[in-house]
């Protein structure tokens, strides 16, 4: 099997994976096979995987999509990697992301952009579009990913495949290359929900190593995501936004949407009509308090203890700056200004905390529908389908646009995913994939991956 993908691996053109290394993957392919002929195979026990590049592994480089941490190689295994292992998985390489995980078309990458394996002159999304792509052009059967304002659920819809971010503190992010600490959450992307609920039961439960891991006690027991995945939805009350439909949203992805809820009514549930009224403030206060948290966790990459060290400095100052502003590509240098700005006695008030009263009324905005009003929340991940390779390149605020209906459940720390549900229209668009945002309560994986079984 490992051989299978990585002769695929191989021969693909898309520049998904940043580091792949044969040797390795054979070795625990070996180990595997050794396993299941003594016993201690798990269901996992040799099936392959391939790791966002944002993990943290020993053997496969570690570059976080950065030319920063170009040659790193970790000592240790992140944690999600290390539960994967465990199980017996294999790992078949380190998929391209944007750098640091800041993006949504993979293209701030240090190392490249990949092609949407639908159509080639595509984005695949991102921050996890190697990962989408991987999944998609069956380089792997399934990826990890990490979603900090919706680069697991973007990249799924434009590469038309299913990916799941889990409650917030779910997953450790021991080991998981640190962008915005209190949004980070790593998750699974694969074909299937019932895939996902297969991986996503081996990566999630509390690590005392991760100071935001939820405990058992708070409901981060070890679960068996499978579980439900049999459920009738007969009575699901699907919550629509009505700010999830409005200006901005293409036709053809709307009409792809509204197709999969008429299909979900069919399948038993109802549609009801709720209001979400401060989604559109999820952008500036995302774009506030991700590079906020970013410049600070930045911070450990000065030249000295990680990473990249510029030739030929005066002092340890200029040594810091030479090092820095040839390590980190546009995109992360725009953000740790931003965020240092904020950050500023004198700004703090004005900026970062008035995202922080935002975002409490975003999560409050969740709360007041969610179990009362409906039991799932239902939407476009995007709001097209993916645009061409570098028509927003140069375009930073376009970007970020476009990511109005994935921020909010994010800064909630809700889960959310997404599962393809159609492609785009016209002639441009038609190989395009479309995806359904299905959005649950706290700890409601196992219903989310429910529902999008029953639809697959
Ligand atoms: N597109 C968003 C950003 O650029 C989200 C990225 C992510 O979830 N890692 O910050």
């Amino acid at each position: 099997l490992a051989t299978h993908f990585l002769d695929r691996i191989e021969k693909s053109d898309l520049n998904a994976f940043l580091h792949v290394d044969r040797a390795l993957t054979l070795a625990q392919a070996e180990a595997a096979d050794q396993r299941i002929a003594n016993g201690t195979a798990t269901p996992l026990t040799g099936v392959p995987i391939a790791h966002k590049d944002i993990f943290v592994t020993q053997g496969w480089r570690s570059t976080a999509g950065s030319k920063m941490l170009a040659n790193y190689t970790s000592p240790f295994d992140a944690t999600v990697v290390q539960k994967m292992l465990d199980a017996g998985m294999v790992n078949l390489g380190k998929l391209n992301c944007d750098e640091f995980a800041m993006g949504s078309s993979n293209e701030n990458s240090a190392f490249g952009a990949v092609k949407n394996p639908w159509d080639k002159s595509a984005v695949p999304g991102g921050s996890s579009g190697g990962s989408g792509a991987a999944v998609a052009a069956r380089l792997a059967p399934g990826v990890t990913g990490t979603d900090t304002g919706g680069s697991i659920r973007q990249p799924a819809s434009f590469c038309g495949i299913t990916g799941i971010k889990p409650t917030y503190g779910r997953a450790s992010r021991f080991g998981m290359i640190a962008f915005a600490s209190s949004l980070d959450q790593a998750g699974p992307m694969a074909q299937t929900a019932e895939d996902c609920a297969l991986l996503l039961s081996t990566m999630t439960g509390f690590d005392e190593r991760d100071s935001t891991s939820l405990t058992a006690e708070q409901g981060n027991a070890a679960e068996d995501y499978t579980r439900d995945l049999n459920q009738p939805l007969t009575g699901l009350r699907i919550g629509v936004p009505k700010e999830y439909f409005g200006e901005g949203l293409a036709a053809d992805v709307e009409k792809a949407v509204r197709a999969a809820l008429a299909k979900f009514v069919e399948l038993g549930a109802t549609l009801v009509d709720i209001s979400l009224p401060n989604t559109a403030l999820s952008i500036p206060a995302y774009y506030m308090i991700a590079p906020a948290e970013a410049s600070s966790n930045l911070s450990r990459f000065d030249g000295v203890r990680y990473g990249h060290r510029a030739e030929g400095y005066k002092d340890l100052q200029d040594m810091y700056k030479k090092s820095r502003a040839q390590g980190f590509g546009p995109e992360v240098q725009r953000r740790i200004m931003v965020g240092t700005y904020i950050l500023c006695h004198g700004y703090y008030d004005a900026y970062y905390l008035k995202a922080q009263k935002i975002r409490r009324k975003i999560t409050q905005d969740f709360a007041n529908v969610l179990g009362s009003q409906c039991d799932v929340i239902m939407g476009p991940v995007a709001p097209t389908v993916a645009w061409d390779l570098g028509s927003k390149a140069d375009d930073p605020v376009a970007n970020y646009l476009a990511d109005i209906f994935t921020l909010s459940t994010s800064l909630a720390g809700l889960p959310g995913m997404s599962i393809p549900c159609g492609f785009g229209e016209g002639e441009k668009n038609a190989k395009r994939p479309v995806g359904l945002q299905i959005i649950g309560n706290y700890f409601a994986e196992a219903k989310l991956l429910n529902v999008a079984h029953q639809f697959q």
